[in-house]
Order: C-alpha cells, then sequence, then structure tokens
C-alpha cells in the first residue's frame, strides 16, 4: 500500500529529525529547508488539508505551531519567522498531509516568496464583491 510519507514518519518507518511529539502533533525538521531551522509542524491523524481537518484539530495544531514558532524565536535568536500552508497542487502542495512550514528568517536569506502581481480592469472590484460577507 502507498501510505503517506509523513504518516510513515510518524510512525517511525522513515527517518526524520523529530524535535518533538505528543499526543497530537508531530514536529520535524523539513529535509530540504528554506532556511536553517526549518520545521514542519504535523497533526498525527491523517487530514489531507485545511478543507478535511477538523476545527477543533486545528486549533490544536495553529497553538503548537506558535510554539514552534517561540522555540525559534528563543533557541535560534531570530525575530522574523514565515508561518505557511499548500493546499491543493496548484498551491503547491507535495505531501498530501496537512503541514504547517515554520521557516526562520535571516539577514540577506534570500529567500523569496511568492511573487506578487496587479489587478487589471474590473477584477479588483469583482474580486471584492465574491469575497466580500
Ligand atoms: P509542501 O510543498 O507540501 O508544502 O511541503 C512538503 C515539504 O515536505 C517540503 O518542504 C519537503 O522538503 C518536505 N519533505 C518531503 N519529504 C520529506 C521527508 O521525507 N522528510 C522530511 N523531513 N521532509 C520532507
Ligand atoms: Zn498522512
Amino acid at each position: 500500500m502507498n501510505e503517506c510519507i509523513f504518516c510513515r514518519i510518524i510512525k517511525g518507518q522513515i527517518l526524520a529529525h523529530k524535535l518533538y511529539e505528543n499526543d497530537n502533533v508531530f514536529v520535524f525538521l523539513d529535509i530540504n529547508p528554506y532556511t536553517r531551522g526549518h520545521t514542519l509542524v504535523i497533526p498525527k491523524k491523517h487530514y489531507q488539508d485545511i478543507f478535511d481537518i477538523p476545527d477543533k484539530e486545528l486549533e490544536i495544531l495553529i497553538k503548537e505551531v506558535k510554539k514552534v514558532a517561540e522555540l525559534q524565536r528563543d533557541k535560534l535568536k531570530v525575530k522574523d519567522i514565515n508561518i505557511f500552508q499548500r493546499n491543493g497542487l496548484l498551491a503547491g502542495q507535495e505531501v498530501d498531509h496537512i503541514h504547517f512550514h515554520v521557516v526562520p528568517r535571516y539577514e540577506n536569506d534570500e529567500v523569496e516568496m511568492l511573487p506578487r502581481g496587479q489587478y487589471t480592469g474590473k477584477d479588483f472590484e469583482e474580486v471584492i464583491k465574491l469575497l466580500t460577507r
């Protein structure tokens, strides 16, 4: 069976550098880091993405993400940290087990995040109409 790579990491079937775990989450270093200390925070239960995970479990997960950010701030002595999460192919999600990236930022680390664009024509108004609640 083709089991999810992160589920296999949690079970210890694939080696990963675990920082810590508890009943709910597993925290480990990304194998191809954006920067030194780039960490992944995942729930122990397999959920595909932000739509799949129940709110209660997401709450637990995001609180843990904050703890990891604090850990990086205190131990790596960084002030600036990116936190992000991808959903789906077009968003670049490579592993279908929800995960938050916690990426410490360093002076001149030369990591570029997503490029920005501009709205054209009536698109700005249309998007506002669609998304305003
Ligand atoms: P995504 O692109 O899905 O947001 O991020 C998946 C992340 O998982 C990537 O940053 C990638 O480097 C990391 N990754 C993929 N396979 C492994 C692995 O076997 N071990 C570890 N530690 N990280 C992995
Ligand atoms: Zn999984």
